[in-house]
């Protein structure tokens, strides 16, 4: 099927529905090879926007893209790349993390050269940084955008009170305003997308460019039947996220898991692409960033936008009864 398009909240820019992202993958779990392949299998299906962090691989993942980038022969009218301050690439120094304009700054220019591009099409306050004025870090946005070196700037897993206190000192001091947030958006959490953020669709045009789809990889079953070598949760380093299938409340998410299995085949469909039409079902999600380790994973998941027309009203309650009970 033909991606689609979606307006990135109230603004003009139009997003893939489905993206790829390079978290814990690029420059760290996957060899540059499979990271081309990856995105160049993305473009080739209509993706147009590929995400990505200072923090990522502490830079490398955006040294990976660029060089993808630049070798790609791609218009670069034809996609939009992403990065995120907050975290910090290399370095744990006084200013070389959170939210100044120092910061801000410095790590914009760092992921330029990084990416070897001259603009961010995105640029994400990857956390908010309660140590430095929301003015600070909103006129430092906005001399970013004013200088054309980012077109969008936005937030990820702010509170809704925090952004609603960006637009608030944005419209007061006329600066550009953030236009969209990344936060995590799966079956199994809800509650900050649907509940918290609801009033900030209406009232600001907020744009979303949702995260773990999957639930980095739960949603998938992969991990019923213990933690396979080689998927994400066996790589070194994170353990951290192994919570999700041994922590609390673990056993009712992987029973869920199974009940979730059984609505797909009566769909005829996968549970990967089950997880992600879900998401793609909620209209204010401009845009699922899809993660992959391998290109069968990516092309199984892209066959999500044949589901999402299966998902009538009552499969929609039917997943709700299945995920609400375990989601936070
Ligand atoms: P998912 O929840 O979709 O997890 C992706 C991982 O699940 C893959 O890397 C793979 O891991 C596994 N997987 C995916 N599809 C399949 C499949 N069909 N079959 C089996 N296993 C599969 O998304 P991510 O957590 O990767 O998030 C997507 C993107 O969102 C990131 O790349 C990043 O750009 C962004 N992000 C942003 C954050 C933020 O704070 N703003 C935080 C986290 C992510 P494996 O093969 O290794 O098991």
């Amino acid at each position: 099927m033909n991606m689609t398009y979606r307006r990135l909240g109230k603004s003009g820019l139009q997003v893939s529905t489905l993206s790829l992202g390079s978290w814990v993958t690029f420059g760290k779990q996957i060899g540059d090879p499979i990271a081309r392949k990856l995105m160049h299998a993305a473009y080739d299906a209509g993706v147009n926007f590929f995400d990505n962090a200072e923090a990522y691989a502490d830079g490398q993942a955006e040294i990976v893209m660029g060089g993808i980038l630049k070798k790609s022969g791609w218009r670069r009218s034809s996609y939009l790349v992403s990065s995120k301050v907050f975290f910090g690439a290399k370095g744990d120094r006084p200013n070389e993390e959170g939210l100044s304009r120092k910061h801000i700054v410095e790590a914009c220019h760092a992921a330029l050269r990084r990416l070897q591009v001259d603009y961010l099409d995105l640029y994400f306050c990857h956390r908010p940084d309660p140590a430095t004025p929301i003015e600070e870090t909103a006129r430092a946005m906005h001399d970013l955008i004013v200088q054309g070196k980012v077109l969008y700037w936005g937030t990820s897993e702010w509170s809704a009170a925090q952004i609603t206190r960006a637009h608030a000192i944005c419209a007061r001091l006329g600066l550009h305003a953030p236009l969209m947030e990344q936060p995590q958006y799966n079956l199994f959490h809800r509650a900050r997308f649907e509940k918290e953020y609801a009033p900030l669709y209406r009232k600001f045009g907020l744009g979303t460019t949702i995260w773990s789809p999957l639930a980095s990889g739960l949603l998938t079953g992969k991990y019923s039947r213990g933690i396979p070598k080689g998927s994400r949760l066996a790589t070194p380093g994170l353990e951290w996220l192994r919570g999700i299938v041994t922590g609390p409340g673990a056993a009712r998410r992987l029973a869920a898991v199974q009940k979730l299995a059984k609505v797909a085949i009566e769909l005829d469909t996968t549970l990967p692409r089950l997880g992600i039409a879900w998401c793609l079902k909620n209209p204010h999600v401009s845009t699922v960033i899809l993660g992959a380790s391998k290109v069968a994973q990516l092309r199984e998941n892209l066959g999500a936008l044949e589901v999402v027309d299966r998902l009538t009203p009552a499969v929609m309650t039917r997943l709700d009864r299945i995920s609400k009970p375990v989601a936070d």
